[in-house]
């Protein structure tokens, strides 16, 4: 039998429609939850990004504000501009959208965020938090992706959870999740030797390489829970993620499609870490 899908399109829809009427709460007592979001160049990519970002706040009930600025913007301008969001009450989350021009230093930049509006989670004390377990906010991607694990309803304690690739955004802080919600973790990545020795023994994958059919029906346990984050491109030009789907969806029990996976719980993460950290500063600002 194929595996069932899971839809992060209407598992999104599902999410923001909370999203609607926690904003509408919020609003109602005069704390509308509100993102700043920074695109500084043209990358094309990154344009459309932004714009979804802004247009699913603004669908929700947020308030969104969209700061371009050129390609030879200077980093002490971008900081100085940091900064005053981070004073600005009506903004409860920033978000620089990356890449950065290769003359500004991303970290710099990560780090200037105040930690109490790091909606994207990337700053070195939001990947503490994580690390640790605090609640502070969890990187958008790898949120969406415990969300969508969770949506089918399979226990993850106990389980042996796989995640391909390492990197600070998506891969490290998607392990050190499913480790906080007990599952036994492995993380593989471009040194592992035999990926399919690790895959096989996995109730739940997630694999996040940004290289299609690095994970093939094949190399997959059956029943196994399957989350693609990959966005690439097939020799046909069409979206696909790191996951062969013809023939892993014949093996898995459950897995994401790309597009319509991964890519809308991103966005959905995001909204709900920023009305989170609003919801936060109503609560800071009743108990004084
Ligand atoms: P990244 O920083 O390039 O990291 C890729 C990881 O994959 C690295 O840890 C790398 O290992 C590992 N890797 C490379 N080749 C491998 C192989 N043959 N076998 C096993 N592991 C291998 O990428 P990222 O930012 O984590 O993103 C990963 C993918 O997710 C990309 O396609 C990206 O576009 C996509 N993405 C999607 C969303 C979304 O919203 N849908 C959000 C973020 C990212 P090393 O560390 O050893 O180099």
């Amino acid at each position: 039998m194929p595996a069932q899908l899971i839809n992060g399109n209407a598992l999104s829809q599902q999410l923001r429609a909370d999203c609607a009427q926690r904003a509408a709460a919020l609003t109602a007592q005069g704390m509308q939850p509100g993102l700043a979001v920074i695109l500084v160049g043209e990358d094309p990519a990154s344009q459309v990004y932004v714009r979804n970002k802004v247009k699913a706040c603004l669908d929700a009930g947020l308030h969104s504000v969209k700061e371009d600025y050129p390609a030879d913007m200077t980093e002490e301008a971008l900081l100085a501009r940091i900064a005053a969001l981070n004073e600005d009450p009506s903004i409860h989350g920033i978000l620089v959208q990356m890449p950065l021009p290769k003359h500004i230093n991303p970290s710099r930049i990560i780090e200037a965020i105040a930690t109490h509006k790091d909606v994207d989670g990337y700053s070195v004390l939001s990947a503490g938090e994580v690390m640790t377990g605090l609640p502070g906010f969890r990187p958008c991607t790898p949120y969406g992706c415990m969300k969508m694990i969770e949506s089918t309803g399979v226990d993850i304690r106990g389980k042996h959870a796989v995640v391909i690739g390492r990197s600070n955004t998506v891969g490290k802080p998607m392990a050190l999740m499913l480790l906080q919600a007990n599952a036994t973790v492995t993380i593989c990545h471009s040194a592992t030797p035999d990926l399919a020795l690790y895959t096989r023994q996995a109730d739940i994958v997630v694999a996040a390489v940004g290289r299609r059919n690095t994970l093939t029906g094949d190399m997959i346990k059956p029943g196994a829970i399957v989350v693609d984050v990959g966005i690439n491109r097939d020799e046909a030009g069409k979206l696909c993620g790191d996951v062969d789907f013809a023939s892993a969806v014949e093996v898995a029990g459950y897995i994401s499609p790309v597009p319509g996976g991964v890519g809308p719980m991103t966005i959905t993460m995001l909204l709900i870490n920023t009305i989170e950290a609003a919801e936060r500063r109503l609560a800071s600002q009743a108990a004084r």
